[in-house]
């Protein structure tokens, strides 16, 4: 039998198949033909891969592809940081269907769609209709589901709850960055939201956004959310390990910056809120501000993020040290009674944010023996898989998708990113293959008639649908 493409050599984790041994893997036509031993002459194309850790493709339930002002970086970084799957959290999903051929770089991507973007709607209630329409829209152009953005642009409770009650009835997904018009995004805000959900489905975004201090000390709220959630079997939700959040630096005409989100990192890290404090915490390394290097965007620290912060007259994205890594630390390894993960995957809220890293901070923690081998892979790749229902991926049964990440362990960084059984990049270098949008049933014929690359994926077999534990049955 000649594969078409052989791996040789590396340590191969898969938690399904509770493997984690030196083994070679054999691809065919885009799938796992064999884990075990091949020989050196039954590949046409053999790579060896020896002290490389050969882990199922990461798949991130959250991240941001499409960011204002930074192009198409957030494809190249996702790829080049071992993402071979990823949810994005606002769309729209018309930009991803333009963008996936020429700059997709093979990455499969879920569209959450942003429900009501950039309209107010802290005041009053959207009629019932008015939400129908904008999901059904949204299912119909390829979209899996809705994000509601909650605590950057707050919605009224009753509205919110409407989102997830129509999503819900629709056969979507609904993911919420937790805050109404009522409460914060903050520990109170993700409490409201377990509420809001009413036993229906509901993914809640990055649990360690909600435990910052903000009410009471870091360590009381991830305390009050993780209990939250060991007794909310409907709610999935993700965490992030990156130390430093994403915002905006721009300030408005009294020198005040203009995001709620940037005075409360000032303040939290002890800075007057305006000019000065960003200054103070540009120089003093507590802060960065990111933009476009090349084709990727990265963090610029000290004098040189402050010059270009002067420079742009302040209209510059930042990001501020202001997560817990205790908290951090806590939401990525704390289990339930039965064993199970109390929050599901590991996540970024990266993309075109420089802050994928999973790799880089996920084997730290392995490193450090909160988390085995094992269970990183199943929280980084195999368990954010089946939220929505992609059985094929995250493991490395015989059939699966060839959906691989080989690590370099001693840089904790991806060497190579195999997707759909093709080379997607190697050693940095990406190959510029088309990408792939994940759809529901609904929203096929559409994707179908503009030629646009899809996976129609069944929710009804998804952990989202069928509670937390369907997860764990599905693995026993
Ligand atoms: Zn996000």
């Amino acid at each position: 039998m000649k594969y078409d493409l052989v791996l040789k050599g590396g340590m191969v984790v898969d938690p399904l198949n509770h493997i984690e041994e030196v083994l070679d893997v054999g691809i065919i036509d885009g799938k796992i033909e064999k884990i075990g031993e091949i020989g050196d002459n039954q590949g046409k194309k053999v790579l060896y891969v020896n002290d490389n850790l050969i882990l199922p493709g990461l798949v991130d339930s959250h991240v941001h592809v499409i960011k204002d002002g930074t192009g198409k970086a957030g494809y190249r970084m996702l790829v080049r940081a071992g993402v071979t799957t990823a949810f994005d959290f606002r769309g729209p999903i018309d930009a991803f269907e333009e963008e996936i051929i020429p700059y997709g770089q093979g990455l499969n991507v879920a569209v959450l769609n942003c429900i009501f973007n950039g309209r107010e709607m802290s005041q009053y209630d959207v009629p019932r209709e008015e939400i129908y329409k904008e999901v059904r829209d949204s299912l119909e152009k390829g979209a899996i589901g809705i994000k509601i953005m909650g605590g950057h642009a707050p919605l009224t409770p009753k509205t919110t709850k409407n989102v997830i009650e129509i999503t819900n009835e629709e056969g979507g997904y609904i993911a919420f960055h937790a805050g109404t018009s009522k409460h914060g995004s903050n520990i109170e805000g993700m409490e409201e939201a377990v509420h809001l959900a009413n036993g229906l489905p509901l993914h809640i975004a990055h649990i360690n956004s909600y435990c910052r201090g903000m009410i009471e000390h870091p360590l009381g709220e991830a305390k009050r959310a993780l209990t939250l959630l060991k007794n909310s079997p409907n709610i999935v939700c993700e965490s992030y390990l990156a130390p430093f959040n994403g915002t905006n630096g721009e300030l408005n005409e009294e020198g005040l910056p203009k995001s709620h989100v940037t005075r409360n990192c000032l303040k939290k890290l002890g800075y007057p809120v305006g000019k000065e404090g960003i200054k103070k915490a540009l120089l003093n390394h507590c802060a960065a501000v990111y933009t476009k290097v090349g084709e990727e965007n990265q963090l610029i620290w000290g004098e040189e993020g402050y010059n270009l912060w002067e420079d742009k007259g302040s209209k510059v994205n930042m990001s501020f040290l202001v997560n817990s890594p205790v908290v951090a630390a806590a939401c990525a390894a704390e289990k339930d009674d039965k064993g199970h993960f109390v929050v599901n995957a590991l996540s970024t809220d990266g993309g075109a944010i420089p802050r994928n890293f999973t790799l880089k901070y996920g084997l730290s923690l392995v490193a450090f023996g909160a988390l085995t081998l094992k269970e990183f892979a199943w929280k980084s790749s195999y368990a954010p898989a089946q939220l929505i229902g992609l059985k094929d991926k995250g493991h490395f049964s015989k059939g699966a998708d060839a959906d691989i990440v080989v690590v370099d362990l001693h840089k904790k960084e991806a060497k190579m990113t195999i997707i759909n059984g093709k080379v997607c990049m190697m050693d940095g270098e990406l190959t510029h293959e088309p990408g792939k949008i994940l759809t529901t049933e609904k929203g096929e014929s559409y994707l179908k008639e503009n030629h646009v690359p899809y996976e129609v994926i069944d929710l009804e077999r998804s952990v989202y649908r069928n509670g937390k534990d369907y997860l764990y049955r599905r693995g026993e």
